[in-house]
């Protein structure tokens, strides 16, 4: 029997995020032919977003619209798209593993009654199953799984399927009633970013990552430097974090962000096994350290031995006659 798979997008200032593109693909990695993939697309003023999406490879685009949908509010994104579940049954649910995502997921799990696998990196099909690979044990091993029986939830991790590529056609796109927001328990007034805004760590295809070595906030300077110039976002260590130099927005790792950029640049960072676990899966690590034991040189596809404040600018400047 076919089965319909339904990806909840995900977009801010009016773009959609890269990782709905990535769910899109491992929704496609999961289907047969005559199975169909649908969108949930929620927020307030979307026509433009839903014609986007719409030249994607999906069935149909489904559009909440509801100003109180603009900022994420479990109740509130449970209850809207609670009405879609019911009309469509999906048989799979992907969602990015992103904070919304990954708060999102199992309630939706339950709605569905359905298995839920958090944090999937692959998806193959094996012998008629679908089969979901993910890191466990803060990224020491792998693990393989598939479900038992439908339905299913799945997040994915950002930056590891390939974005789904647009089609050129044009998917249909159905107009839903958002439920009432009247008596939700819980309405979000504002909301305050604390990162600069200006490229999202999750999704960042360079990571210039500063650690306890910096010193102080300004030592990230020179870091932010490099990442403005290569198009990147700034990342930290929680010893950088929890010693003042930068807000907690930045910190990756087992307690923080994870992180899978084409580069990451870890400057003045050890290596410790719960920083690790959210960068070993950048693409090429390169590690700054003036300590020629620190174990990030374990993990890292290049080294460098020396003083971060003179390698750092050293760096940028080489890259800016490159890139001029
Ligand atoms: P340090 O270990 O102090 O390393 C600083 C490094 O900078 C050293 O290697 C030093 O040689 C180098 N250095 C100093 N000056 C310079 C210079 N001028 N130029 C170049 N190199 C220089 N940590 C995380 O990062 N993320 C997490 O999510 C996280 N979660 C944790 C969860 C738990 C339950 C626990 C117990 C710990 C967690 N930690 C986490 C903390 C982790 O164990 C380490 O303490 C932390 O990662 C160390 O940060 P650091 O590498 O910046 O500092």
């Amino acid at each position: 029997m076919s089965k319909t798979f339904l990806i909840v997008a995900e977009h801010r200032d009016g773009k959609l995020r890269q990782v709905t593109l990535e769910a899109l693909q491992a929704a496609a990695r999961s289907a047969q032919d005559g199975d169909s993939i649908h969108a949930a697309l929620l927020g307030g003023s979307l026509d433009a977003l839903a014609s986007e999406l719409a030249t994607y490879p999906l069935a149909k685009v489904h559009v909440i619209e509801n100003d109180s949908l603009n900022a994420y509010n479990p109740e509130a994104y449970v209850r809207a798209l609670t009405p879609l579940l019911d009309a469509l049954k999906p048989d799979g649910l992907f969602l990015g593993h992103t904070a919304i995502g990954r708060d999102l997921a199992p309630a939706l799990a339950a709605k569905l009654s359905a298995g839920q696998l958090s944090d999937v990196t692959a998806i193959d099909q094996e012998g008629g199953e679908v089969v979901f690979t993910r890191p466990i044990y803060a990224g020491k091993a792998i693990e393989k799984k598939t479900f038992r029986a439908y339905p299913w939830v799945v997040t994915v991790r950002p930056n590891n399927i390939p974005a789904a590529e647009a089609a050129g056609g044009g998917a249909a796109i159905e107009k839903h009633a958002a439920a009432s927001a009247a008596d939700l328990r819980t309405v979000v007034r504002d909301v305050v970013r604390k990162t600069s805004g200006k490229v999202d760590l999750t999704e960042a295809k360079v990571i210039v990552s500063g650690g306890r070595g910096v010193k102080n906030a300004d030592g990230f300077k020179p870091l932010e430097e490099l990442a403005d110039l290569l198009g990147g976002a700034v990342g930290a260590s929680r010893g950088a974090c929890d010693a003042g130099y930068c807000d907690y927005a930045l910190q990756i790792g087992q307690t923080g962000k994870v992180v899978t950029p084409e580069i990451y640049i870890a400057c003045g960072i050890s290596g410790a096994i719960q920083h690790v676990a959210g960068m070993s899966g950048s693409r090429i690590i390169i590690a700054i350290n003036k300590d020629p034991e620190a174990p990030i040189f374990q993990l890292a596809d290049y080294g460098i031995v020396g003083d971060l404040f003179e390698v750092v600018p050293l760096l940028t400047q080489e890259f800016r006659k490159v890139l001029a």
